[in-house]
């Protein structure tokens, strides 16, 4: 069975946006053994749109066409494919509903009601995160699968609707697990298993990078559910073995869910004092949704005179060694865990950028500090590559990185 991924919009044409979806999709098709020889970008036009399906239906079973299903004259994939196969467009009820709900407190503008028009015959593709359902048009053994540009739009329509579908034609399923590390990088996590990677063919083992972070997604196919589980296990198993100082959790698990996770479990509890990240180490962390069992409080303490007053830093060692130093991030840690009463206090300080960087203390230098009640404190020196964004990002990420191995 042969595949082709249609992009759909002028934007992609003329380089302006990056064609995500497609590598997206031309990955999954590989792992679901679906061959893949030819990707098309094609504008906004009829005519041309026209002329690549008929192209495409000469080499391939199935197009996958992403973009082009929003309310404007300029939308025109689905009207084009329904053109090509000879379909009405139709109004779809529980897609016109969707629409509706979506619009639920603002006047729906009349354009958007086409969106709700699909091929007669078609399978139609509710959207979950949007207003344009998407659709799967099957004629004379041709399969026209279309959905929406937008990649958190089209990414989950692929993967929960239409992956079920192609499922059917190739006679497999697909069962997949990602592993999520930190700590180590894509290229050095790659180049352990490098081998590996390129002689197991089912399962298949794919890196994917991060925000700070990556992750390795087996995929195994069998012709049942459990039998592609069973091919899946040990690739699993050998995994966790191989990075298992590294692995913190599967699928969605994100960092701070699992941190915060283990300290309900272990019954502790945390606050922050933070310089740098100015907030967004305590804001990630409450971004989970029991955080309130195990956070209790966070300063921002930008200021000397804050450091001093909030957090207890000594102002001598302030003016000694300076707001960014091992000394001044190790009071703080202590300062607010003693202020809080939390079995953990957790600092961050340093010098984000773009401007404030000296020869002695350049843009990039952050001192983090863990202080838990009982232990010695800890505190680590890095030195951050980025803008003031990413330097502040990196910050947390790593202090999440540090707590994992401690709590
Ligand atoms: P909308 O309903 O928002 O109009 P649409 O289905 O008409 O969506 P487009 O208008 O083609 O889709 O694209 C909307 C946005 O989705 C683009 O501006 C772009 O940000 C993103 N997008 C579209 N196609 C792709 C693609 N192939 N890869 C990544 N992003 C894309």
């Amino acid at each position: 069975m042969k595949a082709e991924i249609f992009s759909v919009g002028t934007e992609i044409l003329l380089g302006e946006i990056l064609d995500t979806n497609a590598k997206h999709i031309a990955n999954e098709l590989a792992n679901m053994g679906i061959d893949v020889f030819y990707k098309t970008s094609v504008g906004d036009n009829e005519n041309r749109l026209l002329d690549a399906i008929d192209i495409a239906y000469k080499r391939a079973d199935i197009i996958i066409s992403t973009g082009g299903l929003g309310p404007t004259d300029d939308d025109l994939t689905k009207e084009t494919f329904a053109k090509y196969f000879n379909k009405k467009l139709v109004t779809h009820q529980e897609s016109l509903q969707n629409l509706k709900s979506y619009f639920l407190n603002e006047d729906m503008p009349l354009s958007n009601l086409k969106q709700a028009d699909m091929p007669e015959g078609s399978i139609v593709l509710l959207n979950e995160n949007g207003t344009a359902s998407g659709c799967v048009i099957q004629e004379n053994n041709k399969i026209a699968v279309i959905l929406p540009g937008p990649p958190n739009e089209c990414i989950p329509m692929f993967e929960k609707q239409v992956k079920p579908i192609l499922e059917k034609y190739t006679n497999k399923v697909l069962v997949s697990k990602s592993l999520n590390l930190c700590g180590i990088g894509e290229s050095k996590a790659s180049e352990i298993i490098k081998d590996m990677m390129l002689s197991s063919k089912n399962p298949t083992i794919a890196p994917y990078a991060g925000n700070n972070e990556m992750r390795f997604r087996v995929t195994a196919s069998g012709k049942t559910k459990e039998e592609a589980k069973e091919i899946l296990k040990p690739t699993v198993d050998n995994l966790y073995e191989i990075f298992k100082e590294y692995i913190y959790g599967e699928d969605n698990d994100t960092l701070q869910e699992v941190i915060v996770n283990k300290l309900i479990k272990n019954n502790m509890t945390i606050s922050t004092a933070e310089s740098c990240t100015g907030g967004l180490l305590a804001s990630t962390i409450i971004n989970v949704a029991s955080a309130s069992k195990v956070f209790l409080n966070g300063v921002i303490s930008y200021s000397n005179e804050s450091k001093i007053y909030e957090l207890n830093v000594c102002k001598e060692d302030l003016e000694k060694y300076g707001a960014v130093s091992e000394q001044v991030a190790i009071q703080m840690a202590e300062g607010i865990r003693k202020k809080s009463n939390t079995t953990i206090g957790i600092s961050t300080t340093g010098i984000a950028g773009p401007t404030g960087g000296t020869n002695e203390k350049p843009v990039g230098l952050v001192y983090i500090a863990i202080a838990i009640n009982g232990k010695d404190t800890i505190c680590k020196k890095l030195m951050l590559k980025g803008d003031r964004q990413k330097i502040r990002e990196k910050t947390v990420h790593i202090c999440f990185s540090n707590l994992l191995k401690l709590v």
